[in-house]
């Protein structure tokens, strides 16, 4: 529920011609230029204007409006009420443009409980009476007593329609906005380009492109095709709910470009995981002339985090810096998570400590950051301040407690910050959560009480948290469970590859070959590919990339040489290849070159051959880093006395000295 998409009260039209309204008062004209009046009024010199025009306003009252508008423009809550006397006295308190006119500045400075008084002595109500304390309940986030008004109205017009529509989206009430929204279609009612734009953010809230695609039907046939805040809100709406060209073309389309527009391209992109493509944009957008502004970044930030590229996320940093916007909060958790996921832990902890303010979302990011890389201890310090300075966590808080708590192992602690949560914060646990109870209670083995949860828990069960079930089982080798779990997964999720292969290591490393080759069979006959690994680092503002097999990057056979010579010396101090998880039917030397073939040892080896001696070295995996390698990257860190930072797809390992952060526990 943000505050800032609430949009100005434009609705109630203040530039209605006045005659229409104040018929009952005879419009005299003033002997001073009004000219002059209204300078005043417009600089906020109320009292000035109101004594130097006391008796033009007598004469024509349509003057008060402009008085009420200065309210509104400066704030001044205390001369609205001045006024508000004066109407009294000077007898136009049964004038209904004047009434409504300060209702409307009641329902601007939020003072609902005095604008329903007043509504409720207006001799002479009439439909616009009605919008403006609809709209001020809207803004005020009573949506049922918005609600309450509008059903109750005789008689509607247009701005009841797009007040009571857009308020519903505005509040995520988005099904219900939809719905009223074609019964206002269906009535004849002509919405504005700001419910237009409402509505498309509640199909994309709803991920409900085909309600999404009958508006966009709608809007080519009224001619709002080309406006910019529905053309935005379209694409918008076509990027959320999965159809990245289609929103793109809607852009494109859109004859005059601005930074709207373009953080709309961008944020897309971001969010359909099209990270390079967000920042090609991002470069596309300053060449023509745009100023990123804190949207922007926000998003060029998100997608440098997916990518790991630390030097392009330092460059943005300093853009940012440039645009005065660094510090504002919801760049600063960006910052936050960039730098955590490009695995620079300090500077997380740099931009979190120069924040200027910070909110919730702040803190839970810097509480995720630290989980991210194994410090759970200062993760729940961190926790323990945001409750000291009396800040409230939410559901993502607890969400990113219960993450850092299952990675560092810490059952109990984990067990009692989702009691806290439940108990004392009254927050309603989500699938995310019970994923991560279920991540907890496995890992530490308590792999009966991991299913109990699944199965007594209020909420449907996906594949995901089965699957964080079938993980655990890995881990604590029971095969038998293993098999259990892994038709729960592929009964709702038949094509997933990662839970054939968790099964099929499990059953390898029981040495239930039979198993092993009916899990083979299946995923071939189902026509299962398993996701190939795929490893890149960044070296000089170049991202490298490797995956098993890829032939295409020039320096392989150097790699391949490399790779050879350092594991014929990780051999000599004791390292074992962990041929035990390769699939395939080969021999012993083909699965150990197999082996070494994984994508993570070829983005290493390239690291150590192309950067200087002691530099730490930054690798991004798109699985899960596999026993073997954890293994090798140890000896390796020994070996070449390097800082070895890998992240993959559930944490980050730190390779130091022969030794893991994680404890050897992913
Ligand atoms: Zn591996
Ligand atoms: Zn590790």
């Amino acid at each position: 529920m943000g505050k800032s998409c609430l949009r100005p009260l434009g609705f109630i039209a203040l530039h209605t011609p006045t005659s229409r309204f104040f018929s009952t008062s005879t419009c005299k004209v003033p002997s001073k230029p009004v000219g002059e009046f209204l300078k005043l009024c417009n600089k906020g010199s109320l009292k000035e204007a109101f004594e130097a025009f006391k008796s033009e306003i007598w004469s024509d009252p349509t003057l008060f409006s402009h008085l009420f508008k200065g309210c509104i423009q400066t704030h001044s809550l205390s001369v609205a009420r001045q006024l508000h006397s004066l109407v009294i006295t000077s007898g136009c308190s049964s004038d209904k443009f004047i009434c409504n006119h300060l209702l409307n500045v009641y329902a601007k400075f939020g003072e609902l409980r005095t604008a329903v008084a007043l509504f409720g002595v207006m001799p002479r109500k009439n439909i616009m009476s009605c919008n403006i304390l609809i709209g001020g309940y809207v803004q005020n986030g009573d949506l049922e007593s918005a609600r309450k008004v509008f059903d109750e109205m005789g008689e509607r017009n247009v701005a009841t329609w797009n007040v009571m529509v857009t308020g519903l989206t505005q509040f995520e009430f988005n099904e219900e906005g939809l719905g009223l929204f074609s019964k206002m279609h269906e009535l004849g009612f002509l919405p504005d380009d700001f419910t237009l734009g409402s509505v498309l953010r509640g199909c994309a809230g709803l991920k409900d492109s085909q309600a999404g695609r009958q508006v966009h039907g709608y809007i080519i046939k009224s001619g709002f095709e080309f406006n910019l805040v529905v053309g935005s809100s379209l694409a918008h709406m076509y990027m959320k709910s999965g159809s990245l060209g289609l929103g793109e073309r809607v852009i494109k389309a859109m004859p005059i470009q601005n930074v709207v527009a373009c953080n709309t391209l961008i944020a897309g992109r971001a969010q359909n995981g099209c990270s390079e493509g967000a920042l090609e944009q991002y470069n596309i957008m300053k060449m023509a002339g745009f100023r990123p502004d804190k949207i922007t970044f926000v998003s060029v930030m998100s997608s440098c985090s997916e990518l790991a590229t630390l030097g392009q996320g330092q460059q943005i940093h300093t853009e940012a810096i440039k645009s005065g916007v660094s510090s504002v909060v919801a760049v600063v958790s960006s910052l936050i998570s960039m730098y955590s996921r490009c695995g620079c832990l300090d500077d997380s902890v740099k931009a979190f400590s120069e924040r200027e303010e910070a909110d919730v979302v702040c803190w839970s990011s810097m509480i995720a950051a630290y989980g991210f890389h194994g410090r759970g201890e200062e993760a729940i310090n961190l926790f323990n301040q945001m409750e000291q300075e009396g800040l409230e966590a939410n559901d993502v808080t607890f969400l990113s407690l219960l993450y850092v708590c299952s990675h560092c192992g810490l059952k109990n602690k984990g067990i009692e910050l989702f009691t806290l949560m439940v108990q004392q914060y009254g927050l309603e646990p989500r699938l995310e959560h019970y994923t991560c109870m279920v991540d907890l209670l496995g890992r530490s083995g308590c792999l009966k009480e991991a299913e109990d949860l699944i199965t007594t828990m209020a909420i449907k069960a996906d594949a995901v948290i089965w699957k964080t079930l079938l993980s655990a089982c890995k881990i604590h080798k029971n095969a038998d469970m293993a098999k259990r779990i892994a038709d729960e997964v592929l009964r709702i999720d038949p094509l997933d590859s990662a839970s054939y292969v968790l099964l099929s290591n499990v059953q390898a490393s029981a040495k239930r070959w039979r198993d092993v080759s009916v899990v083979r069979k299946a995923m071939r006959d189902g026509g299962v590919k398993k996701e190939p690994g795929i490893s890149w680092l960044e070296i000089r503002n170049q991202v490298h990339q490797f995956s098993m097999g890829d032939k295409s990057h020039p320096q392989l056979m150097e790699i391949d040489r490399y790779l050879k010579e350092l594991t014929d010396e990780m051999k000599l101090r004791g390292y074992v290849p962990d041929t035990g998880s390769v699939l395939h039917d080969m021999d012993v030397e083909e699965k150990e070159y197999n082996l070494a073939q994984h994508s993570e040892k070829l983005a290493i080896a390239f690291a150590l051959m192309n950067t200087p001696e002691g530099v730490p070295i930054r690798v991004m995996k798109n699985l899960r880093v596999c026993c073997d390698c954890h293994v090798a990257i140890k000896y390796i860190s020994e070996i070449k006395h390097r800082e070895i930072i890998v992240r993959d797809a559930s944490r980050f390992h730190h390779f130091k000295n022969g030794i893991c952060s994680c404890g050897d526990y992913w």
